[in-house]
């Protein structure tokens, strides 16, 4: 059965279980209209004051042949518990999954236990999956490494590879085929040459055209903080409760600053583009991002699916124009 994820969650979990997880921001965003999915869910009477990703979703949930959605409830978004409220009334069913409200092992052990528990899972086939996924996940870490340290991989490539992650495409075995014939080919190509080093924090942008345009003003995009987190390439060091305590997202801003400020210093970023989603709670942590980051940081928001609009153009020109100098 395929299984409806609206973030990263013990993906282990789901696959072990026998089911197929499906991310809905990855469908709702690499279809060839999204917007199609925001008109349902506008219909359906979700302001346009909502989020854009969170519409998306709801639209895709109304369109796709999906019954089943696991929904975090805790950690991630609070604008997710009302949608699985509406979701649940349209006859879907909804698995909440929760983050602990600190990173804590045995509490995370316990939530992990209780997704198992709604998907009826033992503990040891979990444990098999995990130590398939692992593999995976580190060859990520190395898709990462030839980012930022060879220059052999772009931004949008590191990106798109990263944030597939997240269910694997629906299917790890393909996907760690893939990854493997990408990393082979990767190691062939000559270094790119770009004068700026950028990291990019924050959600996954929704606009369709932001890593072409950084790489045509001359900025290779060398960090994309949450999709890297998305990939917990550090996972074979640990079990899985610790994996998932150590993936920072769920967590207070200060955990993400963190790993933001140690990416700064070992990848040698000359600056950071912090996305913002409009409409979006983490907006008011940027207040945090621009206090606390001490390398130049530019704040983008974006509302709709598509490519940047004029004046934000301006304010990244302008932006890589003040790093040259
Ligand atoms: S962008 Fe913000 S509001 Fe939208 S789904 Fe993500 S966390 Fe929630």
């Amino acid at each position: 059965m395929n299984i409806g994820i609206t973030s990263t969650i013990p993906i282990e979990v789901v696959y072990a279980a026998g089911h197929t997880p499906c991310d809905l921001n990855n469908l709702f965003i690499s279809a060839p209209d999204p917007d199609h999915f925001i008109q349902i869910a506008e219909d359906a009477g979700f302001p346009r004051t909502t989020c854009a990703w969170i519409k998306g979703i709801y639209g895709v949930m109304r369109d796709v042949d999906i019954d089943t959605i696991i929904i975090v409830s805790g950690g991630d978004c609070s604008n997710s518990i009302a949608l699985g409220e509406i979701l649940k009334d349209d006859g879907k069913r909804v698995i909440p999954f929760s983050y602990p409200l600190e990173p804590d092992v045995s509490e995370m052990e316990q939530a992990i236990s209780r997704l198992a528990g709604e998907l009826g899972v033992e503990p040891d086939k979990i444990t098999t999956c995990k130590q398939q996924l692992d593999p995976i996940r580190v060859q990520l870490g190395k898709l990462d490494q030839l980012t930022w340290q060879k220059m052999l991989v772009t931004g949008t490539e590191n990106q798109l590879y990263l944030v597939s992650s997240s269910d694997f495409n629906g299917n790890p075995e393909l996907f760690s085929t893939e990854l493997d014939n990408f990393l082979k080919k990767a190691k062939t190509r000559q270094p790119l040459k770009r004068k700026i080093r950028l990291g990019l924090a924050g959600v996954p942008p929704i606009l369709s055209n932001l890593y072409p345009t950084l790489d045509r003003l001359d900025a290779a995009v060398v960090f994309n903080e949450v999709p890297r987190q998305f990939a917990l390439p550090w996972a074979p060091e640990c079990t899985l409760a610790e994996q998932y305590s150590r993936y920072t997202y769920p967590y207070q801003v200060e955990q993400r600053l963190n790993d933001i400020d140690r990416a700064c210093r070992q990848r040698q970023l000359d600056g950071i583009i912090h996305y913002t989603q409009s409409f979006c709670f983490r907006q008011i942590e940027n207040i945090l991002f621009k206090r606390k980051l001490s390398i130049p940081t530019l704040t983008l928001e974006a509302d709709q699916p598509g490519p940047i609009d004029g004046r934000t153009l301006t304010r990244i020109e302008t932006f890589i124009e003040m790093l040259l100098n």
